[in-house]
């Protein structure tokens, strides 16, 4: 069965007003699998991850859910 993963909602993610553009969710992603290219730029999944669930936890904006 597949593990759950995040899934970043593009209408609630708004990087420029979460942490000065710097995504939150990416700096608690131990597994280094979810990435910002830029400041204020949307962050994505750059593989399968283990679906711990710590970038949920830590958006402030509630803009990832694990499916
Ligand atoms: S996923 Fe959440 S913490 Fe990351 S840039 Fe979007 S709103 Fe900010
Ligand atoms: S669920 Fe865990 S491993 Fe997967 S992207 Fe979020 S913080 Fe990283």
């Amino acid at each position: 069965m597949r593990k759950p993963g995040p899934v970043i909602d593009p209408d609630k993610c708004l990087p420029d007003q979460c942490n000065c553009g710097i995504c939150c969710a990416v700096l608690v992603c131990s597994m280094k699998t979810l990435v910002q290219e830029e400041s204020d730029e949307m962050p994505f999944l750059l593989r399968a991850c283990k679906g711990c669930g710590k970038c949920v936890i830590a958006c402030p904006l509630k803009a990832i859910s694990l499916a």
